[in-house]
Formats: C-alpha cells, structure tokens, sequence
C-alpha cells in the first residue's frame, strides 16, 4: 500500500482495481496512511484555503421521484414550500456582506416556466446587488440546453449535477423507469458545451453498491474532465421506498468510506474542488473536519432560513436544522482554524483544474 500511495503522491498512472484496494482498506494506520497522502497532494495543488460555498435550498418541490430521497415527489409528510425572491436574494447578500465569495442554490427538481424564469430573475437581482462578486453554483437539477443557456447568461457560472451512481444497474435500481442514467450523463455534457464548471459526484455506501462501483465512479470524474466533486454517504430516510426493508446502516463505517472516497478521488484528480458535504457531519459531529483532512477544500455552510430547513431533509440527521446562519458562521471558523486551515474569504475559488482547462483551450484556439 505504502507504494501505491508513493506513486499515486508522484502522480504516476494508476488503475480502478488498485484504487480498489485502497477503498477496500480497514486497517486504521493504512487509512491514516491514505489520509495523509491525499492532504499532501492537497496542499501540492490547491493549498490549506478552505472555500465556503453558502447554500441556499430555495425549494423543497420536486417533480423527481428518487428511491433514496426524503423530499421524493410521492412523500406526502413533506410541508412543501418555495421561498420568495426576496428572501433569496436576502441570504444571498448576507453571504456577500460576509464575504463567503459565492453560494450554491438549489432545490427539488422543477422544469416549468415558472419556476425558470424566477431563478433567471433572481440570477441577475444577485447578480447586480452585488456588483457581480458573488460567484454562484446552481444545483436544480436536470433542464434543457436553452435553460442552462439562459441561467448561464444570467450570471450563474457552476453547476453542480451529481451522476448518483455510475453503474447503470444500480442507478436503475434507485430511480424510476423515467429518470435515466443517459439522460443525466448528456445533462453533464450540455453543462460542458454552455461553459459551465461542471461539479458531479456519487452517493456512497448505497444499497448494492460495491467498492468496484465507487471505483469506477472516480474514473467517470477522471475520464470526463470534472472539474469539481460533491459527493457524500448515503443516509437513511424512513419515508423513502429505499430504507423499506433495510436494517440501519453503521454510521461509522459510512464516514469512513466517505472519507476514503474523498481521499482516493483527491489522489487521482489532484487539482479539483472537492466538497466535505454536509452528509458526512450527520454521520459524526466533526466530519466536515475530517473530510478537509482527507483531502476536501470546500465548505458549504446552510444560508436557508431556519424554518424552511426541517422541511429540506433529503436523509435524517441532518445537522443545524435549529441553527441560524450567524451561528453555523461562527461555528464554521472555528472549526476551519482548529485544523490549522484559513478561509479563501471574499474569493469565489474556483478549481485550478477549470482554469488550467480554460488556459489550455484557449491557447489551441489560436
Ligand atoms: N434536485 C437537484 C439537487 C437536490 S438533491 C438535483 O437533482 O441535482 C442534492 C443531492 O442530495 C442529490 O444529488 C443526492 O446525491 C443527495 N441525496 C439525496 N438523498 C440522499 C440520501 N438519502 N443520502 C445522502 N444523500 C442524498
């Protein structure tokens, strides 16, 4: 292991099957081995600077069915709601005044007029409130090529679209007949094409997923250029056709495979953004700490209004529902300076392996 870890460090080539045997490891001191390796390449390649992405879930209502997830169209427990564009543009400006550098919107899954040319509204009203410093992510899901088009000229420029799984089987097993992995994988695409930064990621430790599966996963990202990676353990919600007949899950051995995930990805991808999702601090109080020592380098801290949050729960656990964004503030510096890491305040840090991609393109342009 030693060795691979030497080579992956010197960025030599590697396969799937010897990622494979890192993600497979228990033993604690090859996992602190791997977790060390990731943080060198990290720093190597997008340094100790934390970026805060502050997220803004502007709408439970989804038109989306997905097996695992707690705001699934056919929950009928969920209190829907969709916040107001002055609400949105409220948190969106307390990021900017706080100097977060950018935030991430997203919401269930809507494609109806409405609701595209609101955000296109709210796009350019945050656009301009902040004299176009806020950097902005959208997460909302699967749309047309003119809509991406439209959000893009409005002023978002990343997009975030996790691809869930990787293995057509499994996604299958996980989505209804209508949902399709190739309709998802073109979306990636046309994200590409528009000039986004593209961010996907996996739910990991699913039902019936292997360390095969979550290997070829961080192929996928390699293979298709990514350039920035959510991704997080899957968790439970009991109101979700997923957990019927499913005994809990070890919360423990899912933060660990999140945080392997995370490690390896880091060690093949080198120069992306990579996420400690919110998942992982369900799992334990510390895993967004421990998913920055893994080799992540961004943060999203909640923006949402506390009394929208407990109606935003897409798996159960999930932290500073009763919190408000000053605390999670404040809580999140302190957590970030523990570590010995700063905050990229005022920056919208986007990945050097977008720039460099960028760099390159335009240098075989001319
Ligand atoms: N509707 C948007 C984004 C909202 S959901 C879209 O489709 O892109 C954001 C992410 O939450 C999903 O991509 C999924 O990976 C994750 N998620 C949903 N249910 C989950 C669960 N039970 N455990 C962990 N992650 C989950």
């Amino acid at each position: 292991m030693r060795e691979l870890l030497d080579r992956l460090v010197a960025g030599e080539m590697t396969t799937p099957e010897e990622w494979r045997a890192l993600l497979d490891c228990s033993a604690p001191e090859v996992r602190q081995a791997l977790y060390e390796a990731a943080y060198r390449v990290k720093l190597d390649t997008v340094g100790p600077t934390v970026y805060f992405r502050g997220i803004v879930e502007l709408s439970n209502m989804c038109s989306k069915d997905c097996y695992y997830c707690g705001i699934r169209r056919s929950n009928t427990n969920v209190e829907r709601y969709q916040m107001s564009e002055e609400e949105i543009l409220r948190d969106a400006l307390w990021a900017h005044e706080h100097k977060y550098g950018s935030i991430v919107l997203q919401s269930g899954e809507r494609q109806d007029a409405q609701f595209v040319e609101q955000i296109e509204r709210i796009l350019r009203r945050i656009k301009e409130a902040s004299g176009g410093e806020l950097g902005i992510t959208l997460s909302l899901g699967e749309q047309s090529e003119a809509v991406y088009r439209a959000w893009f000229e409005a002023g978002a420029h990343r997009y975030l679209l996790r691809i869930e799984t990787t293995n057509p089987d499994l996604y299958r097993a996980l989505h209804p007949e209508s949902h399709t992995f190739d309709a998802r994988v073109a979306c990636l695409d046309t994200l590409r094409r528009v000039g986004y930064q593209v961010g996907t990621g996996v739910m990991i430790g699913l039902p019936g997923q292997t360390s095969e599966d979550l290997a070829n996963d961080i192929a996928f990202f390699r293979d298709r250029d990514i350039d920035m990676i959510g991704m997080g353990p899957y968790v439970l919600h009991s109101e979700t056709p997923l957990a019927d007949g499913l005994d809990s899950i070890d919360p423990e051995t899912q933060l660990e495979l999140g945080l392997k995930m995370i490690a390896v990805t880091r060690l093949v991808l080198r120069d992306v953004n990579i996420a400690a999702t919110t998942a992982l601090q369900a799992l334990n109080p510390i895993g967004r700490e421990m998913g920055l020592q893994a080799g992540a380098n961004i943060i999203m801290p909640n923006l949402t209004d506390t009394p929208y949050r407990k109606s935003y729960q897409l798996y159960e656990g999930k932290p500073c529902l009763d919190e408000d964004s000053t605390l999670c503030r404040g809580c999140l510096q302190k957590r970030v300076a523990g570590i010995g890491e700063t905050i990229g305040l005022g920056e919208w840090g986007d990945s050097p392996h977008f720039l460099k991609r960028i760099h390159v393109s335009r240098g075989e342009e001319r």
